[in-house]
């Protein structure tokens, strides 16, 4: 069985008053708009795996997150709609949340585990699953060789020559896929990766451990004090973002790339007359997390 099902990623021109004031061209690769729960890049990453899994006759995926990730709510939805079942590690003490509320709504079985015994995920994997033939290990966030294939669909869908690609790293499984598509696909095209965690420079060897010749730049001063940080100024432009273009961005991943891309637009370090293309990984976890911070700053900008 192939996984595909239609789906719709547009590539829409981006209105930003700094760009065109520069003569700078942007797009961006709707790829929030794949599915609402197999979001953006999720899907992409899934694609391959999911299949492989198939192929070897697995009939219970097995992955890994905190609790709110993107990752284990794409796993969970996505096991329910192929016919796989789902066990999900959360990492940290048992809680409550709209993800995970999500995750068992689509029939993920969840086991909540200490940060120590989190770090070594095979281990888990082998503890509880060695015996059961039937299950199929999905690394954090999706990172693996086949995630990265997925991302490089990306870049081939795309309609028209870029000077520069973007994308938000977390793995940098992401960024691995779409710098290889680039070479394929759009062959004049710059890549670039914003990293939302701190020591961002970490990306370079992820990413170069998926494929070892890329050719990606990384801009490591946007991840406003680490992963899931985020400050005032980053959840006004957020707000701005989404009350001037009707495009839902938000603070963990996409919000900290549109504000980097901003931030060099307004540092000029693009030439007029060049075209960016910017992905749209999705992530509606991220709004979810923060949605009390969003209360805060819109009752703030109404009064
Ligand atoms: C997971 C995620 C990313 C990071 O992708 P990596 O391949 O782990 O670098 C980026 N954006 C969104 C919205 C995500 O959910």
């Amino acid at each position: 069985m192939e996984f595909n099902f239609d789906f719709y990623s547009p590539e829409q021109a981006l209105i930003l008053p700094s760009a065109k004031e520069k003569k700078i061209e942007l797009y961006i690769k709707r790829d929030d708009l794949i599915h609402p729960y197999i979001s953006g890049n999720k899907w992409r990453k899934l694609k391959y795996p999911l299949q492989q899994a198939r192929q070897k006759g697995k009939s219970h995926l097995v992955t890994f997150g905190g609790a709110w990730s993107n990752h284990l709510l794409a796993t969970a939805c996505a096991g329910a709609q192929f016919g796989f079942e789902t066990t999900g590690y959360v990492r940290g003490e048992q809680i409550d949340n709209p993800v995970l509320t999500l995750c068992r709504l689509f029939g993920m079985k969840l086991q909540f585990v200490g940060r120590d015994e989190y770090r070594d995920k095979r281990a888990l994997f082998e503890r509880d699953y060695r015996r059961n033939s039937n299950s199929f290990f999905i690394d954090e966030g999706g990172y693996s060789p086949e995630a990265a294939k997925g991302c490089e669909e990306i870049v081939k869908e795309l309609q028209r020559v870029y000077d520069h690609i973007f994308v938000a790293c977390g793995t940098g499984a992401t960024l691995a896929g779409v710098a290889k598509g680039i070479s394929l696909y759009q062959p004049n095209a710059k890549a670039h990766g914003i990293p939302v965690l701190k020591g961002g420079d970490f990306i370079r060897k992820a990413a170069l451990g998926l494929y070892p010749d890329l050719d990606f730049t990384l801009h490591c001063d946007y991840h406003f004090g680490g992963y899931a940080k985020t400050k005032a100024n980053l959840m006004s432009y957020i707000s701005e973002f989404c009350r001037t273009t009707g495009i839902l961005i938000e603070p963990v991943y996409t919000g900290k790339l549109l504000f980097g891309i901003t931030d060099l637009i307004e540092k000029n370090y693009f030439k007029g007359g060049d075209r960016i293309c910017i992905i749209h990984t999705g992530g509606l976890t991220g709004f979810l997390g923060f949605q009390s911070n969003f209360l805060l700053d819109l009752n703030n900008s109404n009064s």
